[in-house]
């Protein structure tokens, strides 16, 4: 039996100091002076549900140099990740039956993760006929989104929603109004005037959203907002919550933490697409966070190698690195609430990702899908179990860092540092 020793487990009902025992997949027990033949110090450590991400980029197939199934899985392992949901923009994009199961089953040989990907709402994402979104629900498929784009057609977002409803399923959007954001590169205000780079409005996201709420109430399907990054959108989804919309939302670590005026260096680790908005929007947005007006974290982990990004800023590739940074960056945020902190790491993203073995908060008989968390760990990252590099926290103090991560009952990563 593997034990967790004298760390403090998580639950919806609170926090009480105990150890857990796992054999066969599942915490057998919890208790005091549990003993077994694998302990793990877990004095001063959070003992919860392992984080589930519903936004990453893993590349394969298709530009496996940035990052594969193999490699992000490890880099989800090491940041207390117990299940994560790849974006169907790969190459070729997932929006056949047969793609999304040979994911699944890479994710399961990989074994660190489990890994069930989201898969394009249109045929090889070009926004022009509904993907066959029966078939791929049947292959385990609950969230569709043509993250990278977005849909932008009213009639067949309808459709795409009203049947992806009849299934149960969620529709998830990058919101993006592609005709306001064309020749944009960084967020669209002061920072952007004086660099001369070309903007994107905080209403091109703004507006989608709007638009898309009109058409999930009509359609009553699970909407979901992938990545919000302004005010407008967080007190759009206030509203809509509040007048009883099936709606969530995610953000990322980098839209609640770091603001444009990282940009004033034009260093491209810190593109990405949303772009870093202004002060007033991170605090809006992670105000949201802390209230659950943002249901979820949810990295967008999006790898490119070091060439791709040692170029000029308008021609860098959007994107950041996030799994092995997403915790440390939540926690500064909700320190001092470690239920929050698991609701908004692992239980709600769980429950919107449809993983019913995910986002359990720790009892005899659960799944062991455990993160032991430490969140006094002082740390800087340098080095990544990712593929690539391209993260906006590289030689920065972060507090907060996993320990160990546990996936069905099998431990996936343990730190060197402790
Ligand atoms: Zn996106």
């Amino acid at each position: 039996m593997i034990v967790l020793q004298g760390g403090t487990i998580v639950t919806a009902g609170g926090l009480a100091r105990a150890d857990v025992g796992i054999a066969d997949g599942r915490i057998v027990s919890v208790g005091q002076s549990l003993s077994g033949d694998d302990v793990v110090d877990c004095s001063g450590c959070l003992i919860g549900p392992g984080f589930v991400d519903i936004h990453v980029h893993f590349r394969e197939p298709g530009q496996v140099w940035k990052e594969d199934i193999e490699t992000g899985s490890r880099a989800a392992a090491a940041g207390g990740f117990t299940a994560v949901v790849p974006m169907a923009n790969t190459e070729p994009a997932t929006d056949s039956r047969a793609l999304a199961v040979s994911m699944i089953e890479r994710g399961r040989q990989v074994g660190l993760v489990e890994l069930v990907p989201a898969a394009a709402l249109t045929r090889e994402r070009r926004g022009h006929a509904v993907s066959p979104v029966e078939e791929l629900w049947d292959a385990g498929v609950r969230i569709f989104s043509d993250d990278g784009d977005s849909v932008a057609g009213a009639n067949l977002l309808e459709e795409a929603m009203r049947r992806v409803a009849g299934l149960g399923g969620v529709v998830a959007q990058h919101a993006e109004d592609a005709t306001m954001t064309r020749d944009g590169h960084m967020h669209e205000g002061t920072v952007s005037a004086r660099l001369a780079i070309g903007g994107l409005p905080a209403e091109a996201e703004e507006k989608v959203i709007a638009r898309d709420l009109e058409l999930a109430e009509m359609t009553g399907v699970h909407y979901h907002v992938q990545h919000v990054s302004t005010a407008g959108s967080v007190a759009l989804l206030r509203d809509a919550k509040s007048a009883g919309f099936n709606v969530t939302a995610e953000a990322a670590p980098h839209h609640f933490s770091l603001d444009h005026h990282s940009l004033e260096g034009r260093d491209t680790m810190m593109k990405m697409y949303p772009p870093l908005r202004t002060r007033d929007d991170v605090t809006a947005v992670a105000a949201a966070v802390r209230d659950g007006t943002i249901d979820a974290v949810a990295t967008d982990h999006a790898p490119h190698t070091v060439e791709e990004k040692e170029v000029p800023f308008e021609q860098a590739p959007r994107g950041v690195i996030g799994l092995e940074t997403s915790a440390a960056v939540a926690w500064s945020i909700l320190d001092g609430n470690p239920i929050a902190f698991f609701e908004r790491m692992s239980v709600a993203p769980a429950r919107i990702g449809g993983f019913v073995e995910q986002g359990r908060w720790p009892g005899v008989g659960e799944p062991a899908n455990l993160v032991v968390f430490d969140p006094q760990m002082v740390w800087t990252p340098d080095k990544f179990e990712s593929r690539s590099r391209n993260s906006p926290w590289i030689g920065a103090t972060m507090r907060g860092r996993p320990v160990a991560t546990f996936h069905r009952g099998r431990q996936t990563y343990r730190s060197a540092d402790r």
